[in-house]
């Protein structure tokens, strides 16, 4: 493989590459920078780990042997109403984008730090939309072929998708948008980043809601804070003081106090709502 179409690290930190700022070292980290070059990473490390943004990962303390990493695909183009992205886009660009072009759709995703291919592993949603309402078709390689795959082969649902079932590989993903006015779709992103700002911490590191809502009535982080969990910590891993939905990390948290923390998490819950909640976080 041409150097120049992937990047190789040795040794990588995982923590300079996750959200949570948690994660042992890589012994190979390859950067890929073009679908082809994917694929040929792909082939000749079948057993690697995926990475896009690693905003929704726990990444081991002892670390994995080896990480691709698809923040290399990184083309978009629109064609009127519809966007086609490489899987390792920002959201942010892309909602920044569809504003520009008056698309309107993608708002609910501002402010979502990760990838589009992030997205659609596991149908991230906010504030009322999901990303399966806008996906037209997603390109997967499903380890021996590309395939184009419409919505209803998705298996979208709640926080999921058939990509979680397999270990097909996202490439390109298109959202299908409505034509809208650019300063409405910015006013809706400004919106909603407000109230993010207002109800998330921020300015900590963190991989988001760490559990799936286990019913469409249940608040997590309400029921967390009601069994007076807040501030709780395990080493440097705190139940935000902001959203009790949220996991932080205060400085030197490490996988093993986080998964200490759901545990407790689970169990509270558990003993108190009869609910067993299940990790939204990717937990390597
Ligand atoms: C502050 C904060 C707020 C958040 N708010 C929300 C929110 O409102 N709603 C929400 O849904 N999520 C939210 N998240 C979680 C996260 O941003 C989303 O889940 C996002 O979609 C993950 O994208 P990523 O690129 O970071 O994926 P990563 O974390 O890198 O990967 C997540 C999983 O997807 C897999 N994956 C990634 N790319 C591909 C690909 N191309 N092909 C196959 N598998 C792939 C990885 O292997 C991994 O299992 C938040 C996170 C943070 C830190």
């Amino acid at each position: 493989m041409d150097k120049k179409l992937c990047e190789y690290r040795f040794d990588e930190l995982l923590n300079k590459h996750t959200s949570f700022k948690i994660g042992g070292c890589a012994r190979i980290f390859v950067r890929p920078k073009s679908i082809e070059a994917l694929i040929c990473t792909l082939e000749r490390f079948q057993y690697a780990k995926i990475l896009a943004k690693g905003t929704n990962v726990l990444a081991p303390d002892e670390g994995v042997d080896i990480v691709i990493n698809t923040l290399g695909l990184n083309k978009y183009q629109i064609k009127n109403d519809l966007i086609i992205s490489e899987a390792g886009v920002l959201l942010s660009t892309l909602c920044k984008k569809a504003a520009d072009h008056g698309l309107s759709g993608l708002e609910f995703a501002y402010g979502i730090p990760g990838t589009i291919g992030g997205a659609v592993y596991m149908n991230a949603g906010a504030y009322d939309g999901e990303i399966c309402d806008i996906v037209e078709y997603v390109e997967i390689y499903d380890r021996k072929n590309i395939i184009k795959l419409d919505k209803s082969q998705m298996n979208f649902s709640y926080r999921s998708s058939i990509l979680k079932e397999t270990d097909w590989v996202v490439l390109r993903v298109a959202l299908r948008l409505k034509p809208s006015n650019s300063q409405a779709v910015r006013d809706r992103m400004e919106q909603i980043m407000r109230k993010r700002i207002q109800t998330q911490p921020l300015d900590l590191p963190s991989a988001g809601s760490v559990f799936k809502r286990p019913r469409k009535d249940f608040y997590v982080g309400k029921a967390i804070e009601q069994i007076g969990l807040k501030g709780l910590r395990v080493g440097d891993a705190q139940i935000s003081t902001k959203h009790a939905g949220f996991i932080v990390n205060l400085g030197n948290a490490r996988a093993s106090d986080v998964k200490e923390l759901i545990k407790i998490i689970q169990q509270e819950v558990y003993k108190n709502y009869g609910i067993h909640l299940e990790p939204e976080v990717e937990i390597w």
